[in-house]
């Protein structure tokens, strides 16, 4: 059994304060696996006065020191990168070939930090003046489960790429993935109060996080609603707030695109991650001529996605990572009946020979109108909506018709075609006929997917305060 019974805070690992204990449980099983130890009030005030007594040192550091800093955390975080998979397995119940996966690109963020640092221009001209980019100050990170460690890794390094400090506040419900990268982040030997992390509920660390006059800036990624509740709180100082939020993203096939492709890639978009990904893509637009057709091969492959075991390496989709979640999708499912929407593959309850864990069966319904709730609304399972285009327009105006605006996907054999269609659409990321990991491009959603962006020069900027330093008047610019 698992015991996570410290924060880290100051470079020591402590005892909380808080005093409650939460149980883990295996989503794969619905077994207990051990408990973590939750923060309180005191604990969160202990990690913003650490990193706000470590800020001036660590900005005055240079390029040459944090670049060192980062290359020391990559080394860190992918010498447990096995232990973080193995985490996110057995917390999360992320299947094998993903949580490989997201492990080493949580170590790789570190790297990608350090590149967008090593040639970024902290002065330069504006005007007759010079502008001098500096850190923004103690930084507040909140960060969701469904891509823990990865989501710490990355705010983290833009934020010390930037020369400012931080308080992590991981998901609790990600307490065995956080510690390990607590654990690695302690390994690369940071000066103390650098890094600090408090385990514990956003309801009891939130209000000191985001409203400590100590605070200058909180990155958050997480849910719509947990968003606006952390954006009206920062507003009473006027901290700088990002926000990563939900999607509801779009997949928009057209008439032109190539089925043998599409459809395997139309899926991969909305079951990846076992649908817990925000930029899963969820509504799946298709032409009319073409409707039977995809039905029909979305049947046959959905049908045989292989759900089960998260370490079985031929398994597709893992379980939901809490009983509320699997019982929130459960509800969607039933909803989406209820509205009137056609069953195409799944349905309510567990998938045959799951009596155990959180496993939901991958649905997907056809004759969805954009109208209904699961159309409109953030499922974050394996759940997916077909709905019918009659033109091109038409499916644009679809796709933009939703409070979310965080990715869309399109599939076409024509290059020029797809690209028209991704500047028409109100996202903050495309991707045509397929999906590629672009780590240095900036990342982030239009409307109530979020503010600001992560990741590339953008991110790294979302930690910097700009400062305009003006040339003395001299005899002419004054006459
Ligand atoms: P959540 O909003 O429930 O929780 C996110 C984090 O916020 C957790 O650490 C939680 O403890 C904390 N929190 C909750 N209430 C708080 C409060 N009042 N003050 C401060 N912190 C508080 O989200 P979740 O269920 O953990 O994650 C899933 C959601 O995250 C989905 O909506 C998904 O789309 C979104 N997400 C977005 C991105 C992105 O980059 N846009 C990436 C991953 C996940």
């Amino acid at each position: 059994m698992y015991s996570i019974d410290r924060a880290y805070v100051d470079g020591r690992f402590v005892r909380p304060h808080g005093q409650e204990r939460m149980e883990l449980v295996s989503p794969t099983t619905g077994d207990a696996i051990g408990e973590v130890v939750l923060g309180d009030e005191t604990d969160a005030v202990q990690a913003v006065l650490a990193a706000t007594a470590a800020a001036p040192a660590f900005a005055a550091t240079g390029r040459a020191e944090r670049l060192d800093l980062l290359e020391r955390l990559h080394a860190s975080v992918m010498a447990r990168s096995a232990e973080l998979r193995d985490a996110t397995i057995e917390e999360y119940g992320g299947p094998l070939a993903r949580s490989t996966w997201v492990s080493r690109v949580a170590a790789q963020t570190f790297l990608d930090a350090a590149a967008t640092l090593r040639d970024y221009e902290f002065e330069r001209i504006a005007g007759r003046s010079r502008l001098v980019m500096e850190p923004v100050g103690v930084s507040t990170l909140i960060t969701p489960w469904n891509s823990a460690a990865g989501s710490i890794c990355g705010k983290l390094a833009m934020a010390l790429a930037a020369g400012c400090t931080t308080i992590i506040k991981p998901s609790e419900l990600s307490a065995l993935q956080s510690d390990i990268v607590a654990r690695a982040i302690h390994d690369a030997g940071l000066p103390p109060g650098v890094v600090n992390m408090v385990h514990g509920r956003g309801s009891v660390l939130g209000g000191v996080l985001c409203t400590h006059p100590g605070v200058a800036r909180i990155s958050f990624t997480g849910s719509t609603a947990t968003g606006k509740a952390i954006a009206a709180m920062a507003n009473e100082s006027v901290k700088r707030v990002s926000l990563g939020l939900g999607g509801k993203s779009p997949t928009l096939l057209l008439d032109d695109a190539d089925l043998d492709t599409a459809i395997p890639g139309a899926i991969v978009a909305a079951f990846q991650n076992s649908g817990q990904a925000c930029i899963a893509g969820t509504r799946l637009l298709v032409p009319q001529a073409l409707l039977a057709e995809v039905l029909a091969r979305v049947r046959s492959a959905v049908g045989q996605m292989a759900v089960g075991d998260p370490a079985d390496p031929r398994t597709q989709i893992g379980p939901m990572v809490s009983a509320g979640h699997f019982e929130r999708v459960q509800r969607y499912i039933r909803r989406g009946v209820e509205e009137g929407a056609t069953l195409l593959v799944g349905g309510p309850g567990r998938p045959d020979g799951l009596a155990r864990g959180f496993f939901v069966r991958p649905t997907v319904f056809a004759d969805v109108r954009n109208d209904m709730e699961i159309a409109r609304e953030e499922i974050f399972g394996p759940v997916l909506c077909i709905l019918a285009y009659r033109s091109e327009d038409e499916a644009v105006q679809i796709a933009n018709d939703t409070p979310y605006g965080l990715h869309g996907y399109v599939f076409s054999s024509d290059p020029a075609r797809a690209d028209a269609i991704a500047r028409r659409l109100q996202v903050g990321r495309v991707a045509i006929n397929g999906m590629q990991h672009d780590p240095l491009a900036p990342f982030g959603g239009f409307k109530q997917s979020g503010v600001g962006r992560e990741y590339g020069v953008q991110g790294l900027e979302s930690f910097l305060e700009t400062k305009i330093i003006m040339e003395p008047p001299n005899e002419r610019s004054a006459s």
